[in-house]
């Protein structure tokens, strides 16, 4: 099965992805953990989109899509996998499309948390309170500009997955396990 979570920043996709990984054994493709893992290892990749993720722009789809090939051709993916923070452009989403067809696979199901601007910046402020240790692009101030970048090249991807007939909407407000227990029963009602 080939998942996307998909929702504005903060949402809670990353937490959810690991539980799916934990509970349904499909690897988390993260984009977001790929690009910070090779700034940290100061790769040339990391070096190329290190300031673009800094200011909460994206990185090119060129990139991303690249990326997310190599990682989907490992076999850990072999039956499927949780796309997380990818696409998030039309054509990332077109490109995840015609990858998996060359692979003889689609993606089942899309998996929106839904969740409003004011709950998505309490919940950084409530991580900026709690203190530890912060991504450079999790301030207030990048979170605001996030938003505008999500609304602006990734929101249109709702109705581009409406149209395919493969969106689900979960309420992403509510707590971790009630989320948990959502997706749960949209996947348990989906055909394997
Ligand atoms: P969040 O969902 O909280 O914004 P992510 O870890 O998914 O966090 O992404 C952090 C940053 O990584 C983005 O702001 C962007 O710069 C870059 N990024 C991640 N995924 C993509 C993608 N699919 N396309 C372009 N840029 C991306």
């Amino acid at each position: 099965m080939n998942l996307v979570l998909f929702g504005p920043p903060g949402a809670g996709k990353g937490t959810q992805s690991k539980i799916l990984t934990e509970k349904r054994g499909l690897p988390q493709l993260s984009t977001g953990d790929m690009l910070r893992a090779a700034i940290e290892a100061g790769t040339p990749l990391g070096l190329s989109v290190k300031a673009t993720m800094a200011k909460g722009e994206l990185v090119s789809d060129e990139t991303v899509v690249r990326i997310i090939g190599e990682r989907y051709d490992q076999p850990d993916c072999k039956n499927g996998a949780v796309f997380d923070g990818f696409p998030r452009t039309i054509p990332q989403a077109e490109a995840l499309d015609r990858m998996l067809a060359e692979r003889g696979r689609k993606i089942d199901l899309v998996l929106e948390l839904k969740v409003d601007d004011a709950v998505l910046l309490s919940r950084v402020e409530a991580r900026i309170k709690a203190g530890g240790v912060l991504r450079s692009d999790d301030t207030p101030e990048t979170l605001a500009h996030r938003l505008g970048v999500y609304y602006r090249n990734t929101a249109p991807l709702i109705d581009f997955y409406r149209g395919q007939g493969k969106l689900k909407t979960v309420d992403g407000m509510a707590p971790v396990e009630a989320v948990t227990g959502q997706i749960a029963a949209v996947l348990d009602g989906i055909p394997a």
